[in-house]
């Protein structure tokens, strides 16, 4: 067996029991492990990490490290995405977030069951981002990118995703049903008008659908508290 010393940076540590962070870590390991297998096998997904270097020099994930190496890992900070490739699968427990990001026109696929097998496959068959609480699930192979959700607050979740990948040139206000993530349509006020309360038929005039669930738009407590989240969201750009 060999032995490696591991030490991992910044929100890295977020994995790693008390007694293991920010602190080097021997790990011993057999010959044919990939520097990838040993930082999962710490607790740590692979997708979290933005650079392994060994011995101060960058390596790839695939690999096998030389006995008695230092083993430095890094995390993502901040991961740009092109235009159309800001596309978001999350779990189960994130349903308050996936409402903030369909807010930000963001398209964010989430249903309160799916199964972690259903997950996976749709991430990797559309190519989408995982955004879950298990770290075991966003171990898979096949998830082509993902992050691990620490914060418990909605509102600390959304402003971590929205840093993490770069969203502030993604986002596209009231664009996106809520509900089904389906992109909205402008909508003439007649069309929609006997469905409308008495006050809403007095003061809004612009409206959206979505075609596939039918919920009607306005700009009304929905659309100020989405104007709301994301001047707090710009302000920590
Ligand atoms: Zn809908």
């Amino acid at each position: 067996m060999l032995t490696a010393h591991f030490l991992f940076h910044g929100a890295l540590n977020d994995f790693l029991p008390q007694r293991q962070k920010a602190t080097r870590i021997p790990y011993t390991f057999a010959p044919h492990q990939t520097v990838q297998h040993l930082v999962e096998a710490l607790g740590v997904p692979h997708l979290e990490v933005r650079q392994v270097l060994v011995n101060r020099l960058p390596v790839a994930s695939s690999t096998r490290l030389p006995d008695g190496c230092e083993v430095d890992v890094y995390p993502w900070e901040q991961e740009s995405l092109p235009q159309g490739e800001a596309r978001f699968i999350l779990d189960n427990h994130l349903g308050k977030l996936a409402a903030s990001l369909r807010m930000l026109g963001i398209d964010s696929l989430y249903r309160n069951d799916y199964q972690d097998d259903e997950l996976a496959a749709t991430a990797a068959g559309e190519q989408r981002i995982l955004l879950t609480r298990d770290r075991r699930l966003l171990m898979r192979k096949v998830i082509p990118r993902g992050y691990c959700v620490r914060q418990d607050d909605p509102q600390e979740q959304i402003k971590a995703v929205v840093q993490r990948f770069d969203l502030y040139h993604h986002i596209r206000p009231f664009q996106r049903c809520l509900r089904c993530n389906h992109p909205l349509q402008p909508v003439p006020k007649a069309q929609v008008l006997e469905r409308l309360e008495p006050l809403t038929k007095r003061y809004f005039d612009e409206f959206a659908i979505c075609p596939a669930c039918n919920q009607v738009y306005w700009k009304g407590s929905h659309y100020d508290r989405m104007k709301g989240m994301i001047s707090e969201l710009l302000k920590s750009e």
